[in-house]
């Protein structure tokens, strides 16, 4: 039988699967990492971010707009996706949240009135993949344009930071994009643009081949790491948890197995269990955290799993759901102006910053990820 961390001979080895965001989150907690994508049922989530919201709904906004037929992708018709499709999750009260529909709603109409509409992208929300000899990467993409015969990665922005070109070049994200969609369209894809909404301004990067070459090794050696440990976390979990009987649901034989989960986090109401209330859960949940260490900083305060998290919460400041958008108001009047000029895409405009592993306000992935929960710049 194979032993978990042990390779057969001969034997290929699996790819590791996954997408920017797992990687960044294994890069920049591995703590969260386990939350988010090992321990299974996953530990509950904090309440919705008023922040991701706004995010969420500017992001739906352009990418129904793109699909709409040409002679209606107007500023206006734009607005009026923006209201109908408007989350209304995390805001303090009603109040609040209809002046942030109402302020996006002006996002997204100035925004796209500095697009041309006739000038169709080669993707909207577009899924691109690639693999190499280690990993197999995916993920999905904001817009995809096409300029002469070149691709450029387009992604969209809502958090407060204004963010700079070292935003664009350094962003693991933006270079897996331009690698998959390579690969993918089959044309080349070297240039990658942050456009941030509320201060109307593009921040650009033109890779080379050589510094895509090393984004790519920089994500495989992420990968052979996170693969590593989701190997330890199984090898852990069968080795310290108890053999229990249970009986299959297509069949009235019993069977012997190890549990399929791991002890939830100190704090859930699983955790008061029978399954963890046992010596050996608590031997499991004290060789995972050593594992996966928690790595604290500003970010714990905005972290969906903070509540399970001591160190966490010895980092930062609790926070409310809307904390953010409070942040966004102090920074002055970032409202975009219709018809700004600024949003237009142009190569060499230099601005912007993300970073790694923190998506700002952008909509979850879909691939179970995106749990950071912060905005651009806590
Ligand atoms: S609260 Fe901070 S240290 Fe804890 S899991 Fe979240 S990001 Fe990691």
């Amino acid at each position: 039988m194979r032993q978990l961390g042990l390779e057969l001979e001969g034997m290929p080895k699996r790819l590791y699967s996954c997408t920017p965001s797992r990687l960044n989150t294994w890069l920049d907690c591995p703590r969260r990492y386990r939350f988010t994508y090992l321990d299974r049922p996953a530990p509950p989530k904090g309440p919705p971010w008023a922040h991701n919201s706004v995010g969420a709904s500017v992001h739906n906004a352009l990418a129904a707009w793109w699909r709409e037929p040409y002679d209606r992708r107007t500023p206006a018709v734009a607005g009026i996706l923006l209201t109908r499709g408007w989350i209304t999750e995390g805001f303090r009260d009603q109040d609040q949240s209809t002046e942030w529909r109402d302020r996006s709603r002006e996002l997204v109409m100035g925004y796209t009135s500095t697009l041309d509409p006739s000038d169709e992208p080669v993707g909207v929300e577009r899924t691109v993949a690639t693999r190499t000899s280690v990993i197999a990467v995916s993920g999905r993409v904001d817009r995809i344009d096409r300029r002469g015969d070149e691709l450029v990665i387009v992604d969209y922005k809502t958090g407060r930071r204004p963010l700079t070109e070292d935003d664009a070049r350094s962003s693991l994200a933006l270079a897996l994009y331009a690698i998959c969609a390579s690969r993918v369209l089959h044309r080349p894809c070297r240039q990658v643009e942050l456009h941030h909404l509320p201060t109307a301004s593009t921040a650009t990067w033109q890779h080379t081949d050589a510094t895509l070459q090393r984004h790519l090794s920089r994500a495989e050696d992420l990968a052979q790491e996170a693969s590593q440990a989701d190997e330890d976390y199984r090898a852990l979990r069968d080795s310290t948890a108890p053999a229990r009987t249970r009986t299959t649901a297509s069949s009235t034989s019993s069977t012997t197995e190890a549990p399929a989960v791991a002890p939830p986090a100190p704090g859930t109401p699983s955790a008061t269990g029978s399954a963890t209330a046992s010596p050996r859960g608590g031997e499991l949940r004290a060789k995972l955290d050593e594992r996966f260490p928690a790595h604290p900083g500003p970010i714990c305060s905005w972290c969906d799993y903070r509540q399970h998290c001591p160190e966490g919460q010895a980092a930062g400041t609790p926070r409310q759901p809307w904390d953010a958008l409070v942040d966004l108001r102090e920074d002055g009047d970032l409202k975009a102006t219709a018809g700004n000029e600024n949003y237009r895409a142009t190569a060499g405009n230099e601005n912007f910053k993300t970073t790694p592993g923190n998506e700002g306000f952008k909509a979850p992935a879909g691939d179970g990820g995106a749990t950071g929960g912060g905005p651009a710049t806590p």
